[in-house]
């Protein structure tokens, strides 16, 4: 069993003197009386009791007390979490939580496509005809021309010969890659940071599965040349703009690698189909590279096309070889028509529009110019529609996430284990629908809120050193 370590060994006493001492320090408050901390598990227990309710069984399960715990830590810190936030409107450069209106930085509407009067035409216009759902998979319950219309179009805007859609992005990766490789005969090599779609999908298929430190292609060189001749077939996966850190891979070595070593390569253009190359092509645009040079282009409906649902692209017999036997693509239904239209509307205003392409790229080039400016450290980010600041610890993140709220920005916080502890960070989504103004703004505000946390020494090194001070000697 790992030791226990932090604030973990404490006593409840100790851990609330601990906590609020923290929390006022970093306000620069007076010190609060704590008050009790969250329920546990036994309090929820007699609660559910009390009102007559069931006992949950998954109430026990470890994992729901490491998240009890994580609560009443926050609690006691008297930091409110994030997460899970209700928005009262659309999402776009602005949105309103709780009634107030506040610049949004927390959303994949890179285009500002969701909420466009033509798109949401379109959605509507799909309902009145085909319904709400196609009820079954499209194998058996046959086609609405919407499904192939979408495809068609993607691949055309793609440059491939063909794709497939299916009714979730994650989905899509974790049906694709657990049924091209195999256990016990291939290999997956993906960058240590792709997305989890990737991973399930890996594992999922039961291949033996290699990760190569981010963006090192010496290292995936290096890993090919060892392990590539054990195994039949080889997929090296990786994503066009990586959605927590807002850098891309060298493509074109990429390519050179997979030809070399005889592999497939995944791309996933999650974050950059309408972002990158100057027309919103992608990755394959960005490098002037031949987008059939790729194996297999994945992407998602939900982020710059505003819908729902994930896409492949590639060639004519992988398309058909998914459509035939993918698992989530026989056994789940066909996309719902609505969304399937407002992926094609959204798409067809992409060709139309590539003046939004370009406003985003300065909108994102704009920002990262700012915060380096502004000596925030914004890590590896290329400055295209993500951009993270980097700052060192999850409970300082989620303290200035809150901080950030209260003077009308909205931006997330990505904590461990989403990514390591010590690169805990805001995370910046940009659209084509800020106005400058909206960015100075915002920099300025967090260039404030992080040097005050720095002055204070707001964090978990703080938490650590009060624990010290404050543990009582047995
Ligand atoms: N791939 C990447 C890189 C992603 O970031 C995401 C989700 N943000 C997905 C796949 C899954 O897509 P969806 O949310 O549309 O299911």
């Amino acid at each position: 069993m790992a030791p226990r370590r932090g604030l973990d060994t404490l006593s409840q006493a100790v851990k609330d003197t601990l906590l609020w001492s923290v929390r006022d320090a970093a306000r620069g408050t007076e010190p609060t009386r704590p008050h009790k901390a969250e329920t546990s598990e036994s309090d929820e227990h007699k609660r559910r009791s009390a009102t007559g309710q069931r006992p949950d069984p998954f109430a026990h399960l470890p994992e729901m007390s490491e998240i009890r715990t994580q609560k009443a830590v926050a609690d006691l810190l008297g930091v409110v979490h994030p997460f899970f936030r209700i928005h009262d409107d659309r999402a776009g450069a602005t949105t309103h939580i709780a009634g107030r209106k506040c610049i949004n930085f927390a959303s994949y509407n890179y285009l500002g496509f969701n909420g466009h009067p033509r798109i949401s035409e379109a959605a509507k216009t799909a309902i009145d005809r085909y319904g709400t759902s196609v009820s079954a998979s499209r194998l058996v319950a046959g086609e609405r021309p919407i499904h192939r219309a979408l495809e068609r179009r993607l691949a055309d805007f793609i440059g491939v010969e063909d794709a497939v859609v299916m009714v979730s992005g994650h989905a899509t990766n974790v049906t694709t890659i657990g049924h091209l490789l195999r256990q016990g005969k291939d290999l997956v090599c993906h960058d240590a940071l792709v997305h989890n779609s990737v991973l399930v999908g890996a594992n999922l298929s039961g291949a033996t599965r290699r990760s190569f430190p981010h963006n090192d292609f010496e290292a995936l060189e290096d890993l090919l040349a060892h392990c590539r001749h054990e195994h039949e077939r080889c997929l090296i996966a990786v994503e066009g703009l990586y959605s927590m850190d807002g850098d891309c891979p060298n493509l074109p070595r990429l390519i050179e690698l997979k030809e070399r070593y005889d592999a497939w390569l995944l791309v996933d253009e999650a974050h950059s189909l309408g972002v990158l190359g100057p027309t919103g092509r992608g990755i394959a645009e960005e490098f002037k590279s031949d987008p059939q040079a790729v194996d297999i282009w994945m992407g998602t409906l939900s982020k710059t096309l505003s819908g729902c649902g994930g896409y492949i692209a590639g060639s004519t017999a992988l398309v058909e070889y998914l459509k035939f036997t993918a698992p989530g693509f026989v056994y789940s239904v066909g996309m719902a028509p609505p969304l399937a239209a407002a992926a094609l509307a959204s798409l067809e205003l992409l060709v139309n529009a590539p003046d939004r392409v370009a406003k985003l790229r300065d909108n994102g080039r704009l920002f990262l110019e700012l915060a380096r400016a502004a000596d925030l450290d914004t890590g590896t980010s290329a400055g295209f529609a993500i951009v993270p600041v980097m700052v060192g610890d999850s409970l300082r993140a989620v303290y200035l996430a809150n901080r950030l709220l209260d003077r009308g920005i909205n931006v997330l916080p990505i904590v461990y284990p989403a990514v390591p502890e010590r690169s805990a960070r805001l995370r910046f989504f940009l659209t084509a629908e800020h106005e400058p103004e909206q960015i100075r703004f915002a920099i300025s505000m967090v260039a404030e809120e992080v040097a005050q946390l720095a002055r204070a020494g707001f964090g978990l090194k703080m938490a650590a050193a009060v624990a010290k001070a404050t543990r009582p000697r047995s």
